[in-house]
């Protein structure tokens, strides 16, 4: 079944043209990874999905027009993961996790809400953290957290930018698999932007590779991760060998000017 339908979006920073007719389209209970360069435009496509920025086009969440929701409705359906270095929040862990129901709560939090957020603090192994302060976390810690505040908003639909960046091998393992499971678990799906192709290429179901604002490909990461693909969107030359039955990516050199 099809989550998010996007058809022919276009957004503009004033009058700078930064993302172009693309056409994008989610499944149930699939890691979609948005991969491309610096400035490609993946953040901003994760923001028009989110309704932060109001782009031209269409969205459609299982069917209904994204624009005609209500910012409520929309908080429900979307659970949004900041990159966590960006994210300074003074306050415990299991509050920080509260937060995540707020478009549940009428006037009080209820025992539902707070039994909401113990199972998500659960599911996630943070149960020991719950009283820490969030700002004392290290980074992997605090993008759990993170993912734990979206997760208990119940969404259909995981949103994240670059959950891994500034974290080491061991704990961007940790959050991939945290990511890739929940999908499959609970049938949500996770639309994600990264930077690291090996991780994306090991932990998506699909890919759409941007550059300057488009969709150059979309498809499996063993179909769009070939070395003519990277030399052409990132101007590197790579070589690319499978491992696992995965592409494995080795950059070799970046290439001058002059690239497609
Ligand atoms: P990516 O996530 O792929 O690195 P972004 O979506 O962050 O790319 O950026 C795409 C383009 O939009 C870049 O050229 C960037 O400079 C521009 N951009 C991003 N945010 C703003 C903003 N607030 N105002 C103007 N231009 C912006």
């Amino acid at each position: 079944m099809v989550k998010i339908t996007i058809k022919d979006l276009t957004f503009s920073y004033r009058s700078n043209r930064i993302l172009n007719d693309l056409n994008v389209v989610v499944n149930d209970a699939e890691v979609l990874s948005l991969v491309g360069p610096n400035g490609s435009g993946k953040t901003t496509l994760i923001k028009c999905i989110d309704r932060i920025l109001k782009p031209k086009g269409s969205i459609l969440l299982e069917g209904r027009e994204i624009e005609s929701m209500s910012q409520q409705e929309i908080a429900r359906q979307i659970g949004y993961v900041p990159q966590s270095s960006s994210t300074p929040l003074a306050t415990t862990v299991f509050d920080t996790v509260l937060m995540g129901r707020r478009p549940h709560i009428t006037w009080r939090v209820s025992d539902a809400d707070i039994g909401k957020v113990a199972d998500t603090l659960e599911l996630l192994n943070l149960q020991d953290l719950s009283m820490r302060d969030f700002a004392q976390l290290s980074g992997g810690q605090k993008q759990k957290v993170l993912i734990a505040r979206a997760l208990a908003q119940e969404p259909a639909i995981l949103l994240l930018d670059e959950p891994t960046s500034n974290l080491d091998m061991k704990h961007q393992l940790d959050v991939m698999e945290t990511i890739s499971s929940l999908v499959k678990e609970k049938s949500i799906s996770a639309v994600m932007a990264i930077h690291d192709l090996n991780l994306a290429a090991r932990f998506s179901d699909n890919l759409v590779m941007l550059k300057n604002g488009k969709v150059y490909a979309a498809g499996t990461p063993n179909d769009l991760l070939c070395e003519r693909n990277i030399r052409d969107v990132y101007g590197v030359e790579a070589l690319v060998m499978t491992s696992l039955d995965k592409p494995c990516i080795v950059p070799l050199r970046s290439l001058n000017s002059g690239v497609a």
